[in-house]
């Protein structure tokens, strides 16, 4: 069904041409047929309702009742609106500093350590020294994780697994770069299964006090509206730079993304596709649209 969206819609379009009697009405139920598939790949209703109100709007305006293939056009218009849902290009990550921090935030079990060796291999490839702070307190488990990824990746990991200060452990990691030549550090910080207070003032309080050049918040793409919540209530205390989605290589469509998006207006800037480090893809909000539509 969903999987066929394009199909579906030229099917539709197909049997109302051959009655020669293509309606405005006709469009709008098909373009209810998107908003039904936005809805399936778990964009938010109200933002389907909102796209699907503009591309009914643009294909009446481009002349999709006389179209050689109207379903074609609808589907090309529905891309084009998703794409610029999601901020139309790719957007960098910022690096500046020296050394330059990148604080990598999520609830546990988002991928976050993952990533952070994602980038690490990310950021080496571009030629760059870099070195991972384990600053999850809290999983001893995670510290080892990031230091057998580092190995992975050649990259090194600074951890202080007896020490359960994290602001203390970043700063120290921060001067052990700066006496090590490490330009660019990143720092794993600690998750909880679900937003507490506990967690928040403590990342919110290394934010202040390191006052990285780029703060990502990564989440769970199967998590579908949660993942909107829990991106907003992030953004609220960190007013964090960009989204990393992870775990799309699971049968999400991924609708996920432009809800985020809409929802606290933060690029997402990476995608993780796997378990293994070079699973990772720069996020192309273009790309993103063709998969959420199938
Ligand atoms: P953290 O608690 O946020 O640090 O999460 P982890 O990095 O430990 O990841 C939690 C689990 O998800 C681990 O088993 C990872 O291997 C797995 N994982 C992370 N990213 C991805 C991804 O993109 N795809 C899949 N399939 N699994 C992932």
């Amino acid at each position: 069904m969903f999987d066929n969206l394009s199909l579906k819609l030229d099917r539709a379009f197909k049997t109302l041409k051959g009655t020669g009697t293509i309606t405005e009405i006709n469009v709008a139920t098909t373009v209810k047929e998107i908003r039904r598939a936005l809805i399936d790949a778990d964009v938010n209703y109200k933002v389907a309702k909102e796209v699907t109100d503009t591309i009914k709007t643009e294909a009446l305006g481009r002349d999709v009742l006389i179209a050689v293939s109207p379903g074609q056009l609808l589907i090309k218009i529905t891309q084009e609106e998703l794409t610029k849902l999601m901020g139309g290009k790719k957007e960098d990550i910022k690096i500046s500093g020296d050394p330059s921090i990148i604080l990598i935030s999520g609830l546990q079990g988002s991928g976050k350590t993952t990533f952070t060796g994602k980038l690490g291999a990310h950021l080496k490839k571009q030629g760059r020294q870099v070195l991972l702070v384990a600053c999850d307190i809290y999983r001893p488990a995670a510290i080892d994780q990031l230091k057998v990824l580092g190995e992975q990746i050649g990259v090194e990991v600074y951890a202080e697994p007896e020490n359960k200060n994290a602001l203390e452990i970043a700063n120290n990691a921060i001067a052990y770069a700066k006496k090590t030549g490490k330009k660019t550090v990143v720092v794993d910080t600690a998750g909880r299964l679900a937003v507490d207070e506990v967690m928040m003032s403590e990342i919110e309080a290394l934010k202040k006090a390191l006052n990285p050049s780029e703060t990502l918040f990564v989440v769970d793409s199967m998590t579908g509206q949660d993942a909107v919540n829990t991106a907003k209530t992030f953004d609220e205390r960190l007013n964090f730079d960009g989204v990393v989605l992870t775990k799309l290589d699971g049968d999400t469509r991924g609708g996920a993304a432009i809800s985020i998006r809409h929802v606290v207006n933060k690029p997402i800037k990476f995608i993780s596709t796997g378990e293994k480090m070079e699973d990772l893809d720069v996020f192309h909000p273009d790309r993103m649209a063709q998969r959420i539509l199938g």
